[in-house]
């Protein structure tokens, strides 16, 4: 059984199911209830090769995930991650630090 999201707390219980079919969780100590990590399906490089491209056409992130069969959320995450890798070439004229 996961551990709570929300307080860590081992006392967790089953609580049905979701509207997808995943396990749904509830968590006795707070009441949060949560699914625990949702199914991690393996994007393959074609799928990824196929988001950068779609990505480039300025196709909303829902329409990409639509096309390549992946969570939006997943979508999301990786675009952060891609974006985060690029260098930011905005700040150069940062301020100098004054001391
Ligand atoms: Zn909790």
């Amino acid at each position: 059984m996961p551990n709570c999201p929300n307080c860590n707390s081992k006392d967790v219980v089953k609580n049905g199911f979701i509207h997808n079919g995943n396990q749904n969780h509830k968590c006795k100590a707070c009441g949060r209830q949560f699914v625990e990590a949702p199914r991690q399906k393996l994007i393959s490089e074609e799928t990824k090769a196929l988001i950068d491209k779609l990505l480039l056409e300025k196709i909303p992130l829902a329409g990409i995930a639509r096309v390549c069969d992946v969570s939006e959320t997943w979508l999301q995450n990786y675009v952060n991650r891609k974006y985060e890798a690029i260098p930011q070439q905005v700040n150069v004229s940062a301020k100098k630090k004054e001391d």
